[in-house]
């Protein structure tokens, strides 16, 4: 076995392949980019090495830099993670030419697999079946339109070198075929720099179903079963299970021998996927089924099959590399209850699930209800640079529908404020009638994915606590001095307050009166809400409303609060933050980052005398510019940043000198 590993990823997979190497006494080395100098998986590693600035190719990508660095640090071997360089050929042929092992497949396996046309073609000479098509040489449009009118509409059209959904075309009619044809030819060359497509039968009711494969270097291969990765929103995975709901004995055998009959044709070491597209549209049968792609690196999904199999896959992967044989054979392989893992992003569902930023001023994982895998904690930033995962939530039971209970209760238990994340839609998921039945197909998100983010009303309950915070009276009683715990007391007259808060677009004034020891009215547009609070501590809130005992959770954020009530996330921005005149410093004299973002251009330099609205600063976040203004006319006292630099939400950019006397 290996004595030192470098893993070239970051976040949760980086975190997860230093646990199991920890676990095995391998001693690990991290490697960062400076969005990431402080991150997670550069505290948990043995030590960790500078690649380069934030942007993946001067980082995570840099080939030339991860070999010095194995040299330097002396790591025997590297695990790619997935993404990134998992599935470069060259990667793995320069580290072979250095010494060092890769911890994954051959480089000429990946080649094998790296086109979709050339892999359908290797798999068709394996007896795997494929989608019926054309996946040949000849690119002359008339040609593949004749191969298209064969196969029967509607067909798909892929580009060969594809990933990600991009140089997908759909077909439904002949007489849009050509134009579709260039659509995706010239997708293909822009992505990929490859115009070549195939032609693919377009299943109308399909589930993705793939299959975790396992060879070593001593020509064994086996499966681990399958998982059910249907629910996707635009080709993404959103929740996956293992195994597949509804799936008959016969066709789990028939996917599993033709899924190592693919990784035997290519000698596959190390995990694989080979995704399967089933053709639902009457049932699952074991002869419709068909090659989609080999992934040659572990998944995102891949805990799903540790939790039904108990094995871990990232030790298989150790061990394998390092040249030991398979740890279990087939007939050893079985299947133990349910899970699923869902996918906790950083995104805005509303917004069109637009990949979102900022602070996790507050983040509370259900570690003690789930396994979960994060690559972030509380405090850390969700930089633009890379995906905006926040965990992955995974959960077993005995049987599906613990399982999904239990994953639906675990994404109730989350709590993240400082970015908004897809935790209630995934709720909406867990809850939707179909997925709960195991009726599911690619197109099930698309379908109903109004009603999956529709937004309810907030209950008065979780406003009236958000004003109740906000004026300060929701604090933990301390101390032994009974006057302490008079929540909002003050002497015997009843005390009226006003919280002025933002709440989903809309300013709300709330009224707020003190009625005694611990007991409250809140006035929320006509009504009257009367609670006593029986417990507030550890950020949680007990509340008692007319006989009926109730609890929340509550967060302060950079800029407000979240309220946790009942599975969701409610935030609330102080009135008094966005309007500007708290403590004077929205009022003009500093310019603070409203996002987190790269320092693009930096016009401001000490001693300038500047006029209101006048650019000082661009930021770059999400890929786009964000231009920051002089908020008055005035002279910059100091600048705290360079052009360059990564900054976090709050971060102080620049100061203005105070205003004189004579200023007129
Ligand atoms: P990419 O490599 O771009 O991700 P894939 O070939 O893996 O493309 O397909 C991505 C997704 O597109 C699948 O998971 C499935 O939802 C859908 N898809 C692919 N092929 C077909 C097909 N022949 N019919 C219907 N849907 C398909």
């Amino acid at each position: 076995m290996f004595k030192k590993i470098l893993i070239a990823n970051r976040g949760e997979i980086a975190c997860r392949v230093i646990e199991t190497a920890r676990r095995l006494g391998i001693r690990t080395v991290a490697v960062y980019s400076d969005a990431d100098a402080n991150s997670k998986h550069v505290a948990l590693a043995d030590e960790a090495w500078r690649l380069g600035p934030a942007p993946v190719a001067e980082s995570y990508l840099k080939v030339e830099r991860i070999i010095e660095i194995c040299r330097l640090s002396k790591a025997e071997a590297v695990h790619p993670g997935y993404g990134f360089l998992s599935e470069n050929p060259g990667f793995v042929d320069a580290l072979t030419a250095a010494g060092i092992t890769f911890i994954g497949p051959s480089a000429d396996a990946i080649r094998a697999m790296g086109l979709k046309d050339a892999a359908k073609a290797l798999m068709q000479k394996a007896g795997v079946p494929v989608v019926p098509g054309y996946h040949g040489d000849n690119q002359d449009p008339a040609f593949l339109k004749a191969r298209a009118d064969e196969i029967g509409y509607p067909v798909l059209i892929k580009a060969r070198a594809g990933g990600g959904g991009k140089g997908m075309r759909r077909v439904d009619d002949p007489i849009d075929f050509l134009a579709a044809l260039e659509g995706a030819q010239r997708e293909g060359q822009a992505s990929f720099g490859d115009p070549c497509v195939l032609i693919e039968k377009y299943l109308t009711k399909p589930r993705h179903i793939e299959i975790q494969v396992f060879g070593d270097n001593h020509g064994n291969a086996v499966h681990l079963f399958e998982r059910d990765c249907s629910l996707q929103r635009r080709h993404q995975k959103v929740i996956e299970e293992a195994p597949a709901p509804g799936m008959p004995e016969a066709m789990r055998a028939a996917m599993g021998a033709a899924a190592v009959r693919a990784a035997k044709a290519i000698n596959y070491s190390g995990a694989g996927t080979i995704e399967f597209i089933a053709d639902v549209s009457d049932g699952l049968s074991e002869d419709r089924f068909y090659f989609m792609e080999m992934n040659t690196r572990l998944q995102v999904e891949h805990p799903v099959t540790e939790a039904i199999t108990g094995q871990d896959l990232v030790e298989w992967q150790l061990k394998v590399a390092s040249g030991e044989k398979l740890p279990l054979t087939q007939d050893q392989l079985s299947i133990n209850g349910w899970a699923f893992e869902a996918r906790l992003y950083a995104e805005d569902a509303a917004k069109g699930f637009l990949p979102a930023t900022g602070t996790l001023d507050h983040l509370r994982l259900p570690a003690h209800i789930a396994r979960v895998d994060s690559g972030v904690r509380q405090g850390d930033t969700i930089t633009p640079y890379y995906d905006p995962m926040i965990a992955k939530i995974i959960v077993h039971g005995p049987d599906r529908k613990t399982a999904l209970a239990r994953l639906l209760a675990a994404l109730e238990a989350t709590e993240v404020a400082g970015s908004v994340t897809n935790a209630t839609f995934l709720a909406a998921l867990c809850r939707h009638e179909g997925f709960a039945a195991g009726d599911v197909d690619t197109g099930l998100i698309g379908r109903d994915q109004d009603a999956l983010i529709a937004q309810g009303e907030t209950p008065p309950t979780v406003m009236a606590l958000a004003a109740l915070a906000s004026l300060g009276l929701l604090r933990p009683a301390e101390g032994t001095d009974p006057w302490d715990r008079l929540i909002g007391w003050r002497g015997w007259s009843a005390s009226r307050q006003f919280a002025v808060l933002d709440h989903k677009g809309a300013r709300h004034e709330i009224e707020a009166r003190s009625l005694g020891r611990s007991r409250f009215a809140v006035h929320l547009a006509g009504n009257v809400l009367e609670l006593e609070l029986t417990h507030v501590g550890d950020g949680e809130i007990r509340f008692d409303t007319g006989g009926h005992r109730d609890k929340a959770r509550l967060a302060e954020t950079g800029q407000g609060l979240s309220v946790f009530y009942a599975g969701e996330a409610f935030e609330f921005v102080r009135a008094d933050v966005l309007s500007g005149d708290d403590e004077g410093d929205a009022a003009g004299d500093k310019l603070v980052a409203p996002m987190p973002g790269l320092v693009k251009v930096l016009t401001a330099q000490k001693g300038m005398a500047v006029t209101r609205g006048q650019p000082l600063v661009i930021l770059e976040a999400m890929k786009m510019e964000h231009t920051l203004t002089a908020p008055r006319d005035g002279v910059i006292a100091d600048v705290f940043v360079a052009a360059g630099e990564q900054v976090t939400d709050g971060t102080l950019l620049l100061a203005l000198a105070e205003e004189t006397a004579d200023a007129a």
